[in-house]
Protein backbone atom coordinates (compact mmCIF):
# COMPACT_ATOMS: atom_id res chain seq x y z
CA UNK A 1 0.00 0.00 0.00
CA UNK A 2 1.43 3.25 -0.58
CA UNK A 3 0.35 7.23 0.30
CA UNK A 4 -1.41 8.33 -2.43
CA UNK A 5 -0.37 12.38 -1.80
CA UNK A 6 -1.86 14.83 -4.14
CA UNK A 7 0.28 16.76 -6.69
CA UNK A 8 -0.28 19.48 -4.59
CA UNK A 9 0.68 18.27 -2.03
CA UNK A 10 4.10 16.98 -3.27
CA UNK A 11 4.62 20.28 -4.42
CA UNK A 12 3.90 21.06 -0.78
CA UNK A 13 6.40 18.86 0.51
CA UNK A 14 9.32 20.01 -1.82
CA UNK A 15 7.93 23.68 -0.72
CA UNK A 16 9.07 22.65 3.11
CA UNK A 17 12.21 20.99 2.13
CA UNK A 18 13.77 24.14 0.54
CA UNK A 19 12.66 26.57 3.02
CA UNK A 20 13.77 24.26 5.48
CA UNK A 21 17.37 23.84 3.66
CA UNK A 22 17.60 27.66 2.98
CA UNK A 23 16.77 28.78 6.46
CA UNK A 24 16.93 26.11 8.94
CA UNK A 25 20.78 27.33 11.38
CA UNK A 26 23.38 25.35 10.48
CA UNK A 27 24.12 25.15 14.33
CA UNK A 28 20.60 24.08 15.48
CA UNK A 29 20.36 21.17 13.01
CA UNK A 30 24.25 19.64 13.74
CA UNK A 31 22.88 19.98 17.92
CA UNK A 32 19.57 18.02 17.15
CA UNK A 33 21.27 15.75 14.56
CA UNK A 34 24.17 14.83 17.71
CA UNK A 35 20.94 13.73 19.53
CA UNK A 36 20.33 16.95 21.97
CA UNK A 37 16.55 18.39 22.25
CA UNK A 38 16.22 21.03 21.17
CA UNK A 39 16.92 24.16 24.04
CA UNK A 40 14.72 26.93 24.37
CA UNK A 41 16.72 29.33 22.31
CA UNK A 42 16.59 26.69 19.30
CA UNK A 43 12.90 26.83 19.89
CA UNK A 44 12.32 30.94 19.52
CA UNK A 45 14.80 31.07 17.18
CA UNK A 46 13.12 28.54 14.37
CA UNK A 47 9.39 29.18 15.63
CA UNK A 48 9.72 32.80 15.09
CA UNK A 49 11.56 31.99 11.38
CA UNK A 50 8.01 29.55 10.37
CA UNK A 51 6.08 32.19 11.81
CA UNK A 52 6.68 34.45 8.97
CA UNK A 53 4.60 31.88 6.66
CA UNK A 54 1.99 30.48 9.18
CA UNK A 55 3.58 27.33 9.64
CA UNK A 56 4.73 27.98 13.63
CA UNK A 57 1.08 27.40 13.92
CA UNK A 58 0.00 25.43 11.04
CA UNK A 59 -3.43 24.05 11.44
CA UNK A 60 -4.63 26.91 13.44
CA UNK A 61 -6.70 30.35 11.13
CA UNK A 62 -5.06 32.86 9.38
CA UNK A 63 -6.78 35.51 11.65
CA UNK A 64 -4.75 33.78 14.32
CA UNK A 65 -1.10 33.73 12.80
CA UNK A 66 -1.65 30.42 11.24
CA UNK A 67 -1.86 28.61 7.78
CA UNK A 68 -4.84 26.93 8.13
CA UNK A 69 -2.90 23.97 6.69
CA UNK A 70 -5.01 20.69 6.45
CA UNK A 71 -4.42 17.45 7.82
CA UNK A 72 -2.34 15.94 5.13
CA UNK A 73 -0.02 19.40 4.47
CA UNK A 74 0.32 19.39 8.61
CA UNK A 75 1.58 15.56 8.48
CA UNK A 76 3.97 16.93 5.48
CA UNK A 77 5.15 19.75 7.45
CA UNK A 78 5.92 17.41 10.69
CA UNK A 79 7.38 14.95 9.04
CA UNK A 80 9.80 17.25 6.84
CA UNK A 81 10.97 19.08 10.47
CA UNK A 82 11.35 15.68 12.28
CA UNK A 83 13.81 14.73 9.26
CA UNK A 84 15.84 18.44 9.34
CA UNK A 85 16.09 17.77 11.94
CA UNK A 86 14.42 21.15 13.42
CA UNK A 87 12.75 22.10 16.43
CA UNK A 88 8.92 21.53 16.35
CA UNK A 89 6.43 24.50 17.11
CA UNK A 90 6.45 24.61 20.68
CA UNK A 91 3.89 21.78 21.53
CA UNK A 92 2.12 23.36 24.77
CA UNK A 93 1.54 26.85 23.45
CA UNK A 94 0.40 25.45 19.65
CA UNK A 95 -0.88 21.80 20.20
CA UNK A 96 -2.22 22.24 23.54
CA UNK A 97 -3.05 26.16 24.94
CA UNK A 98 -4.07 27.82 21.38
CA UNK A 99 -6.81 25.11 19.87
CA UNK A 100 -8.09 25.34 23.81
CA UNK A 101 -8.32 29.53 23.93
CA UNK A 102 -10.21 29.07 20.26
CA UNK A 103 -12.35 26.76 21.70
CA UNK A 104 -13.54 27.55 25.42
CA UNK A 105 -11.38 31.07 25.54
CA UNK A 106 -12.73 34.73 25.73
CA UNK A 107 -12.29 37.02 22.86
CA UNK A 108 -10.02 39.04 25.30
CA UNK A 109 -7.75 36.14 25.93
CA UNK A 110 -7.84 34.70 22.44
CA UNK A 111 -6.53 38.79 21.63
CA UNK A 112 -3.96 38.92 23.84
CA UNK A 113 -2.92 35.19 23.98
CA UNK A 114 -2.80 33.64 20.65
CA UNK A 115 -0.42 35.91 19.03
CA UNK A 116 2.01 35.59 21.57
CA UNK A 117 1.83 31.77 21.58
CA UNK A 118 2.15 31.79 17.85
CA UNK A 119 5.26 34.36 18.04
CA UNK A 120 6.76 32.35 21.64
CA UNK A 121 6.90 35.83 23.18
CA UNK A 122 5.11 33.85 26.00
CA UNK A 123 6.21 30.36 26.57
CA UNK A 124 3.73 28.57 28.32
CA UNK A 125 4.30 24.98 30.08
CA UNK A 126 1.59 22.39 30.89
CA UNK A 127 0.54 21.78 34.51
CA UNK A 128 -1.64 19.05 34.80
CA UNK A 129 -0.01 16.29 36.40
CA UNK A 130 0.29 16.32 40.28
CA UNK A 131 1.94 13.84 43.31
CA UNK A 132 -0.88 11.28 42.99
CA UNK A 133 -2.74 12.07 40.00
CA UNK A 134 -0.62 11.39 36.87
CA UNK A 135 -2.61 8.21 34.73
CA UNK A 136 -5.64 9.07 37.32
CA UNK A 137 -5.39 13.08 36.75
CA UNK A 138 -8.78 13.72 37.95
CA UNK A 139 -8.13 13.10 41.07
CA UNK A 140 -5.37 16.23 40.83
CA UNK A 141 -5.86 18.54 44.37
CA UNK A 142 -4.07 21.75 43.64
CA UNK A 143 -6.94 23.98 44.98
CA UNK A 144 -8.37 27.68 43.73
CA UNK A 145 -10.77 29.11 46.20
CA UNK A 146 -12.37 32.37 45.43
CA UNK A 147 -11.76 35.22 46.97
CA UNK A 148 -13.06 38.61 45.10
CA UNK A 149 -11.83 38.83 41.33
CA UNK A 150 -9.03 36.64 42.50
CA UNK A 151 -8.69 32.84 43.20
CA UNK A 152 -6.16 31.67 45.50
CA UNK A 153 -3.99 28.82 44.38
CA UNK A 154 -2.70 26.50 46.94
CA UNK A 155 -0.40 23.04 45.87
CA UNK A 156 1.67 21.25 43.49
CA UNK A 157 2.42 19.90 40.13
CA UNK A 158 5.10 17.49 38.91
CA UNK A 159 7.01 16.46 35.70
CA UNK A 160 6.11 20.05 34.44
CA UNK A 161 8.09 19.78 31.22
CA UNK A 162 9.90 23.28 30.37
CA UNK A 163 8.65 25.08 33.35
CA UNK A 164 12.22 26.51 34.40
CA UNK A 165 11.76 28.12 30.63
CA UNK A 166 8.42 29.09 31.16
CA UNK A 167 6.62 32.39 31.35
CA UNK A 168 2.98 31.13 32.54
CA UNK A 169 1.96 27.87 33.22
CA UNK A 170 -2.11 26.91 32.19
CA UNK A 171 -2.86 24.58 34.92
CA UNK A 172 -6.01 22.30 36.25
CA UNK A 173 -7.06 23.18 39.33
CA UNK A 174 -9.68 22.14 41.88
CA UNK A 175 -12.32 24.87 42.55
CA UNK A 176 -15.13 22.59 43.97
CA UNK A 177 -13.87 19.45 46.31
CA UNK A 178 -17.18 18.51 47.21
CA UNK A 179 -18.41 17.89 43.33
CA UNK A 180 -17.63 14.48 41.87
CA UNK A 181 -14.35 14.29 40.59
CA UNK A 182 -14.23 15.64 37.32
CA UNK A 183 -17.02 18.24 37.72
CA UNK A 184 -15.00 20.14 40.51
CA UNK A 185 -12.35 21.24 38.09
CA UNK A 186 -11.13 24.33 36.27
CA UNK A 187 -8.63 25.45 33.64
CA UNK A 188 -6.46 28.43 34.91
CA UNK A 189 -3.82 30.61 33.19
CA UNK A 190 -0.99 31.47 35.57
CA UNK A 191 1.87 33.81 35.22
CA UNK A 192 4.59 32.20 36.96
CA UNK A 193 6.29 35.52 38.19
CA UNK A 194 3.60 35.73 40.69
CA UNK A 195 4.51 35.39 44.45
CA UNK A 196 4.14 32.49 45.99
CA UNK A 197 5.31 30.18 43.26
CA UNK A 198 8.39 28.45 43.27
CA UNK A 199 9.61 26.25 40.28
CA UNK A 200 12.07 23.37 41.18
CA UNK A 201 14.25 21.15 38.85
CA UNK A 202 13.90 17.66 38.64
CA UNK A 203 17.27 15.73 37.82
CA UNK A 204 16.60 13.09 35.33
CA UNK A 205 18.76 9.85 34.64
CA UNK A 206 19.65 11.71 31.30
CA UNK A 207 21.49 14.14 33.49
CA UNK A 208 19.26 17.31 32.56
CA UNK A 209 16.79 19.58 34.43
CA UNK A 210 14.15 18.93 31.96
CA UNK A 211 10.78 18.74 34.25
CA UNK A 212 10.32 20.28 37.33
CA UNK A 213 7.85 20.62 40.64
CA UNK A 214 5.43 23.30 40.48
CA UNK A 215 5.02 24.74 43.88
CA UNK A 216 2.12 27.51 44.64
CA UNK A 217 1.09 29.17 47.96
CA UNK A 218 -1.74 31.60 48.34
CA UNK A 219 -1.48 32.66 45.11
CA UNK A 220 -3.55 35.10 43.65
CA UNK A 221 -5.06 34.47 40.42
CA UNK A 222 -7.11 36.73 38.44
CA UNK A 223 -10.71 35.83 37.72
CA UNK A 224 -10.19 36.97 34.19
CA UNK A 225 -7.68 34.05 33.63
CA UNK A 226 -10.12 31.40 33.96
CA UNK A 227 -10.52 29.43 30.79
CA UNK A 228 -14.06 27.93 29.86
CA UNK A 229 -16.48 28.09 32.83
CA UNK A 230 -15.99 27.61 36.53
CA UNK A 231 -15.89 23.82 37.18
CA UNK A 232 -15.90 22.82 33.43
CA UNK A 233 -11.67 22.64 33.43
CA UNK A 234 -12.21 18.64 32.37
CA UNK A 235 -13.82 19.43 29.23
CA UNK A 236 -11.03 21.75 28.43
CA UNK A 237 -8.93 19.07 29.43
CA UNK A 238 -10.28 15.55 27.54
CA UNK A 239 -10.49 18.54 24.19
CA UNK A 240 -6.72 18.90 24.69
CA UNK A 241 -5.97 15.74 25.19
CA UNK A 242 -8.27 14.31 22.49
CA UNK A 243 -7.24 16.94 19.87
CA UNK A 244 -3.33 15.66 20.23
CA UNK A 245 -2.93 12.68 18.06
CA UNK A 246 -1.36 14.47 14.80
CA UNK A 247 2.09 14.08 16.49
CA UNK A 248 1.67 11.07 18.02
CA UNK A 249 3.85 8.07 16.59
CA UNK A 250 6.82 10.63 15.40
CA UNK A 251 7.09 8.94 11.93
CA UNK A 252 9.53 11.37 10.75
CA UNK A 253 11.60 11.51 14.22
CA UNK A 254 11.81 7.39 13.63
CA UNK A 255 12.89 7.80 9.71
CA UNK A 256 15.34 10.82 10.87
CA UNK A 257 17.12 8.67 13.62
CA UNK A 258 17.00 5.44 11.26
CA UNK A 259 18.99 6.68 8.89
CA UNK A 260 21.74 8.43 11.77
CA UNK A 261 21.89 4.62 12.61
CA UNK A 262 22.96 3.52 8.48
CA UNK A 263 25.11 6.42 8.38
CA UNK A 264 27.29 5.60 11.58
CA UNK A 265 27.43 2.12 10.68
CA UNK A 266 28.73 2.68 7.62
CA UNK A 267 31.08 5.26 9.25
CA UNK A 268 32.23 3.17 11.81
CA UNK A 269 33.21 -0.14 9.23
CA UNK A 270 30.13 -2.02 10.10
CA UNK A 271 29.05 -2.77 6.38
CA UNK A 272 29.36 -6.45 7.04
CA UNK A 273 27.74 -7.07 10.51
CA UNK A 274 24.59 -8.74 9.01
CA UNK A 275 22.88 -9.02 12.44
CA UNK A 276 23.37 -5.29 12.61
CA UNK A 277 21.71 -4.68 9.44
CA UNK A 278 18.88 -7.18 9.64
CA UNK A 279 17.85 -4.87 13.15
CA UNK A 280 18.20 -1.62 10.95
CA UNK A 281 16.06 -3.57 7.92
CA UNK A 282 13.44 -5.06 10.43
CA UNK A 283 12.86 -0.98 12.30
CA UNK A 284 12.84 -0.05 8.33
CA UNK A 285 10.25 -2.19 7.72
CA UNK A 286 7.83 -1.03 11.24
CA UNK A 287 8.58 2.33 10.27
CA UNK A 288 7.02 1.87 7.18
CA UNK A 289 3.89 0.41 8.69
CA UNK A 290 4.01 2.86 11.03
CA UNK A 291 3.81 5.66 8.61
CA UNK A 292 0.91 4.00 6.34
CA UNK A 293 -0.87 3.91 9.59
CA UNK A 294 -0.62 7.12 10.86
CA UNK A 295 -1.27 8.07 7.56
CA UNK A 296 -4.26 6.17 6.91
CA UNK A 297 -5.94 6.92 10.09
CA UNK A 298 -5.93 10.64 10.33
CA UNK A 299 -6.43 11.05 6.66
CA UNK A 300 -9.48 9.08 7.13
CA UNK A 301 -12.20 10.85 9.54
CA UNK A 302 -14.35 7.82 9.61
CA UNK A 303 -12.30 5.58 10.79
CA UNK A 304 -11.01 8.13 13.51
CA UNK A 305 -14.98 8.34 14.22
CA UNK A 306 -14.98 4.40 13.67
CA UNK A 307 -11.83 3.65 15.74
CA UNK A 308 -11.23 6.37 18.37
CA UNK A 309 -8.64 4.15 20.45
CA UNK A 310 -6.49 3.70 17.55
CA UNK A 311 -4.95 7.06 18.26
CA UNK A 312 -3.54 4.37 21.25
CA UNK A 313 -2.13 1.69 18.85
CA UNK A 314 0.25 5.59 16.76
CA UNK A 315 0.87 6.31 20.62
CA UNK A 316 1.92 2.63 21.96
CA UNK A 317 3.64 1.12 18.29
CA UNK A 318 5.55 4.65 18.06
CA UNK A 319 6.81 4.59 21.89
CA UNK A 320 8.25 1.68 21.00
CA UNK A 321 10.04 2.00 17.92
CA UNK A 322 11.86 5.61 19.40
CA UNK A 323 12.66 3.06 21.93
CA UNK A 324 14.56 0.88 20.05
CA UNK A 325 16.48 3.56 17.93
CA UNK A 326 17.72 5.40 20.61
CA UNK A 327 18.59 2.06 22.14
CA UNK A 328 20.61 1.14 19.18
CA UNK A 329 21.94 4.62 18.50
CA UNK A 330 23.30 4.36 22.00
CA UNK A 331 25.28 1.03 21.00
CA UNK A 332 26.88 2.34 18.04
CA UNK A 333 28.05 4.98 20.09
CA UNK A 334 30.16 2.40 21.70
CA UNK A 335 32.61 3.40 24.05
CA UNK A 336 32.91 7.01 23.19
CA UNK A 337 28.93 7.30 24.12
CA UNK A 338 30.05 6.67 28.05
CA UNK A 339 32.83 9.45 27.98
CA UNK A 340 32.51 12.40 30.68
CA UNK A 341 32.28 14.90 30.06
CA UNK A 342 31.27 14.42 26.48
CA UNK A 343 33.22 15.23 23.76
CA UNK A 344 32.18 17.23 20.57
CA UNK A 345 31.30 14.02 18.70
CA UNK A 346 27.70 12.43 19.21
CA UNK A 347 28.09 10.03 21.00
CA UNK A 348 27.45 11.15 24.88
CA UNK A 349 24.45 13.01 23.35
CA UNK A 350 22.72 9.65 22.06
CA UNK A 351 23.58 7.74 25.36
CA UNK A 352 21.96 10.76 27.29
CA UNK A 353 18.83 10.85 24.21
CA UNK A 354 18.78 7.13 25.02
CA UNK A 355 17.76 7.64 28.65
CA UNK A 356 15.45 10.08 28.07
CA UNK A 357 13.62 8.00 25.65
CA UNK A 358 12.62 5.87 28.65
CA UNK A 359 10.08 8.44 29.48
CA UNK A 360 8.22 7.58 26.10
CA UNK A 361 6.30 5.18 27.58
CA UNK A 362 5.52 7.35 30.37
CA UNK A 363 4.24 10.66 29.33
CA UNK A 364 1.53 11.47 27.06
CA UNK A 365 -0.23 8.65 28.52
CA UNK A 366 1.59 5.61 30.01
CA UNK A 367 2.29 2.42 27.64
CA UNK A 368 0.17 0.41 30.50
CA UNK A 369 -2.77 2.80 29.57
CA UNK A 370 -2.72 2.82 25.84
CA UNK A 371 -3.23 -1.33 26.46
CA UNK A 372 -5.86 -0.66 29.05
CA UNK A 373 -7.88 1.87 26.39
CA UNK A 374 -7.03 -0.63 23.35
CA UNK A 375 -8.32 -4.04 25.70
CA UNK A 376 -11.70 -1.82 26.41
CA UNK A 377 -12.08 -1.22 22.79
CA UNK A 378 -11.96 -4.58 21.59
CA UNK A 379 -14.15 -5.89 24.54
CA UNK A 380 -16.58 -3.33 23.80
C1 LIG B 1 9.68 13.29 30.95
C2 LIG B 1 8.29 13.56 31.41
C3 LIG B 1 7.68 14.76 31.09
C4 LIG B 1 6.40 15.07 31.55
N1 LIG B 1 5.87 16.29 31.28
C5 LIG B 1 4.68 16.64 31.82
C6 LIG B 1 4.17 17.97 31.67
O1 LIG B 1 4.79 18.82 31.04
N2 LIG B 1 3.01 18.27 32.27
C7 LIG B 1 2.28 17.36 32.98
O2 LIG B 1 1.21 17.71 33.45
N3 LIG B 1 2.74 16.10 33.15
C8 LIG B 1 3.92 15.72 32.60
N4 LIG B 1 4.43 14.45 32.78
C9 LIG B 1 3.68 13.53 33.64
C10 LIG B 1 3.05 12.37 32.91
O3 LIG B 1 1.90 12.77 32.23
C11 LIG B 1 2.76 11.31 33.99
O4 LIG B 1 4.01 10.86 34.44
C12 LIG B 1 1.97 10.17 33.44
O5 LIG B 1 0.64 10.56 33.18
C13 LIG B 1 1.94 8.97 34.44
O6 LIG B 1 1.52 9.40 35.68
P1 LIG B 1 2.37 9.07 37.01
O7 LIG B 1 3.79 9.42 36.76
O8 LIG B 1 1.67 9.70 38.15
O9 LIG B 1 2.32 7.49 37.15
P2 LIG B 1 1.10 6.62 37.68
O10 LIG B 1 -0.15 7.07 37.01
O11 LIG B 1 1.14 6.62 39.16
O12 LIG B 1 1.48 5.21 37.12
C14 LIG B 1 2.50 4.39 37.73
C15 LIG B 1 2.55 3.07 36.98
O13 LIG B 1 1.27 2.41 37.10
C16 LIG B 1 0.71 2.14 35.84
N5 LIG B 1 -0.74 2.35 35.88
C17 LIG B 1 -1.41 3.40 36.42
N6 LIG B 1 -2.74 3.25 36.25
C18 LIG B 1 -2.91 2.08 35.59
C19 LIG B 1 -4.05 1.38 35.10
N7 LIG B 1 -5.29 1.88 35.26
N8 LIG B 1 -3.86 0.21 34.45
C20 LIG B 1 -2.61 -0.28 34.27
N9 LIG B 1 -1.48 0.33 34.71
C21 LIG B 1 -1.64 1.50 35.35
C22 LIG B 1 1.34 3.17 34.90
O14 LIG B 1 1.35 2.71 33.55
C23 LIG B 1 2.75 3.27 35.46
O15 LIG B 1 3.56 2.22 34.98
C24 LIG B 1 5.69 14.11 32.31
C25 LIG B 1 6.29 12.89 32.62
C26 LIG B 1 7.57 12.62 32.18
C27 LIG B 1 8.19 11.31 32.55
Amino acid sequence: MNINFTPEQLVFREEVRSFIAARLPADIRDRLRQGHLPNKSDTITWQRILAECGWSAPHWPREYGGAALGQAERLILLDELYRAPAPLPQIFNINMLGPVLMKFGTPQQCAFFLPKLVNLDLWFCQGFSEPGAGSDLASLRTAARRDGDCYVVNGQKTWTSTAQWADWIFALVRTNPEARKQAGISFLLIDLNTPGITVRPVRSIDGTDHVNEVFFEDVKVPITNLVGQENQGWECAKFLLANERTGIANVGLCQERLELAREMARVGGLTEDGGLWKELAVLDAEIRALELTNYRFLLTPSQQAALPAFASVLKLKGTEIQQELHLLLAKLAGDGGLEQPPSAEHGPHLVQRYFFSRALSIYGGTSEIQKDILARSILA
